[in-house]
């Protein structure tokens, strides 16, 4: 499995960006990730491209059985190994999946809230979904933006490619979680907000 890490040389926050959880949203990670100048000016950036390497089929990371699955078990073990400060899920969907990650009755059929555009008047192929911790780690990512996962479309648009490339900078180059969380509310307070709320309660359940 390819790690990168960029170390700053200086103490600071760990930052650990995972892409290519399921099949091959490898393609849609790799193709951003290349856009991005990973060099922190404190603390680290660990980067992996792709999470799923043993190809299996599909697992959702919400499935009960995902932390048993070769992928989830790599996933828990990078968590373990790298113990980051901010973790970035990256994921693409499909126009068919689109529906049931923004539904609002996400909470009862998945477990996790629904994920909410950083701009909702945008089409979908120029959205960036954003959510939290999948159910298995939720505790120990309590603080909002300390745990983002992102979806953007398979065949994502230019401003998609805007947000998702502002998105993972203000990760790299945030000195904290409340620093990554501000900038993200300069610049997408409404949507913020919203997931703000749904994390609370989400974080609150106790299953
Ligand atoms: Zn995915």
């Amino acid at each position: 499995m390819e790690v990168r890490e960029y170390e700053s040389g200086k103490e600071g926050i760990t930052r650990l960006i995972l892409g290519g959880v399921h099949g091959n949203e490898g393609r849609v990670s790799k193709k951003i990730l290349e856009k991005i100048a990973p060099n922190p000016s404190e603390g680290k950036v660990v980067i992996i491209p792709n999470l799923n390497i043993s190809r299996r089929g599909y697992i959702s990371t919400l499935d009960k059985n995902y932390t048993r699955s070769p992928t989830g078990r790599m996933h828990r073990s990078v968590l373990e190994r790298y113990k980051p400060d901010v973790v970035v899920e990256l994921h693409a969907f499909n126009s068919e999946g689109y529906k049931s990650l923004i539904d609002k009755d996400r909470m009862n059929k998945k477990g996790v809230p629904r994920m909410v555009p950083y701009r909702e008047d945008l089409p979908m192929e120029d959205q960036v979904l954003h959510g939290g911790p999948p159910p298995w780690i939720k505790n120990k990512f309590k603080e909002h933006a300390s745990y983002i996962t992102l979806e953007v479309h398979e065949d994502y648009g230019k401003e998609a490619e805007k947000a998702f490339l502002f998105v993972l900078n203000a990760v790299i180059s945030s000195k904290s979680v409340n620093e990554i969380r501000d900038r993200l509310k300069g610049e997408y307070q409404a949507s913020m907000k919203k997931a703000g709320s749904l994390l609370q309660d989400y974080l609150s359940r106790s299953d």
